[in-house]
């Protein structure tokens, strides 16, 4: 046993030695050293270094242990160890009756029994630690610490390849620079406390947005060792590294939770929290089309592809390119009927120069070997001699505006442009000249912003698809206007 020990350390050591010889970068060189450690002590294994202020401890690599509580929870509630001051290795075999652990709640939650943190010496200064955590109790052999301080001589070797030599002197590591950058891995409940949460839990789904449940408890107060109270948000979103708290309806609790942030916003100064009421929930909701203030109903959609704020993004940007283009050419700006009503609407409202508005109307009709456009009501302005904008939904096969440009040409502009929200460059039968795009989108049918299906979803806030059979998307792409 304790021969195959020694085999796995060596081995472990020997694969350091040899990234650390290669010209793998410093964060790649870290991963096999930290990998080699958490495997060989079959622990979770962290390494955490001193900022540039050396005043925090910010996470750089772990293995083995949820990535949510080592970054989140435990790291806080090791701070207090004292190796990274002292330089000398500190071990805890019992977190939970340990005075040097400041919250052992936090650590007994992510199931932690027994821990080591072992300083990282560069120059003769600690500038981090190399941490093991294990979920039985250990007491750590000499023959561990040995190994586990190599390894971490190691890694400091890894870290002084990024230093300059003035940096190495003053004991200032980038330490930013050298985090981990895996994702946080989805912590699904079995239930949620509340149905609201499980509606909240759905829309961020909905929008892809990664988030965690109840991920952390925060300790407010504590006498001694004993925890005297807590608050445990409802959510965490990594992408935002925000926590959320949502209210239900009863003002007495919401009055109780907003002491509590406030307290905890005192104690965790670094932590963004939003507590999100009744009322901005439904707010929330409507905005995505659900809940008690929707106008709008988005059930029959199976994602959103472009959200309400990155319609708005687009949209901007090409008002503001349209402006500055046309600055003295006063344009008409010429939609076909219906799809482009929401966009057309958006889009004027943000151009910033004179322009004149008209609309037409087309129809399909089948040919002989496919549907041909009729034009059911044409331009009301004279566009002899003027510039025109035509503005489009959705450019598909391309038929259909191929058809509507030579139309406009006929008439004599003097220039004829397109700007259309959504170009579906796949599926293009006919090549048209797009000047103006809002998105590329992929080959699936899209509803909402205008377009519809089957007249519905037109007036959902959002660009999303709807679950319809693939056979039938062919017929119903040329259908539309
Ligand atoms: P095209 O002639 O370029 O093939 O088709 C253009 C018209 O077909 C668009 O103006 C639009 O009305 C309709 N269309 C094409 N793709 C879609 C789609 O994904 N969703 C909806 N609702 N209409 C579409
Ligand atoms: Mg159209």
């Amino acid at each position: 046993m304790a021969l195959s020990r020694q085999r796995t350390y060596y081995k472990a050591m020997r694969r350091a030695v040899a990234t650390l010889n290669s010209s793998a970068s410093a964060k790649e060189k870290l991963e096999v050293i930290i990998r080699g450690t958490a495997r060989s002590m079959k622990a979770g294994t962290s390494l955490v270094l001193l900022d540039a202020n050396r005043k925090k401890l910010i996470h750089s690599f772990s293995r083995g242990l949820s990535q949510f509580y080592l970054r989140k929870g435990v790291l806080d509630a090791e701070a207090s160890l004292s190796e990274v001051i002292t330089g000398q290795p500190v071990i805890v075999p019992e977190v939970a009756e340990d005075s040097r652990i400041q919250f052992p709640e936090v650590a007994a939650k992510a199931g932690i029994v027994s821990m080591m943190g072992i300083p990282v010496m560069l120059g003769g200064q600690a500038v981090g630690s190399l941490r093991i955590y294990t979920k039985e109790r250990n007491e750590f052999s000499n023959q561990d610490v040995n190994f586990v301080t190599t390894m971490a001589s190691l890694a400091a070797l890894a870290i002084s390849g990024v230093l300059s030599p003035k940096e190495e002197e003053a004991g200032v590591i980038k330490s930013e620079n050298l985090v981990e950058t895996t994702p946080l891995r989805k912590v699904r409940p079995a239930t949620f406390a509340h149905p609201s949460e499980e509606e909240f839990a759905r829309i961020l789904d909905f929008y892809n947005i990664e988030w965690v449940y109840e991920p952390r408890s925060f300790l407010l107060k504590w006498e001694g060792e004993r925890v005297t109270e807590m608050f445990t948000p409802d959510f965490y979103l990594p992408g935002l590294d925000l926590y959320i708290e949502l209210t239900t309806l009863k003002q007495s609790l919401v009055t109780g939770k907003n002491r509590k942030l406030r307290r905890l916003k005192e104690l965790y100064p670094e932590v963004n929290i939003t507590l999100l009421y009744k009322k901005d929930y439904d707010h929330l909701l409507a905005k995505y089309g659900v809940g008690p203030l929707a106008q709008t109903r988005a059930h029959g959609i199976s994602r959103v592809l472009y959200s309400v704020s990155e319609i708005d993004g687009r949209v901007r940007a090409l008002a503001r390119q349209i402006s500055k283009d046309y600055a003295d050419r006063h344009p008409i700006m010429v939609g076909v009927q219906r799809g482009f009503l929401c966009f057309m609407a958006d889009l004027i409202r943000q151009i910033t120069i004179p322009i004149d508005l008209d609309f037409m109307a087309i129809s399909y009709y089948s040919g002989d070997e496919s549907s041909v456009v009729k034009i059911t009501k044409d331009m009301d302005l004279n566009v002899a001699g003027r510039h025109v904008i035509m503005v489009e939904d959705i450019v598909d096969t391309g038929i259909t505006l191929n058809y509507i440009l030579n139309h406009l040409r006929a008439k004599g502009p003097a220039s004829l442009s397109v700007c259309t929200l959504l170009d579906r460059r796949v599926r293009r039968i006919l090549d048209v000249p797009l000047d103006y795009i809002g998105f590329e989108v992929p080959d699936e049918f899209v509803v909402g912003y205008g377009l519809d299906y089957r007249e519905e979803y037109r007036n959902l806030p959002f660009i999303g698809i709807p679950r319809i059979e693939k056979k039938r998307r062919k017929k119903i792409g040329r259908q539309k206007d």
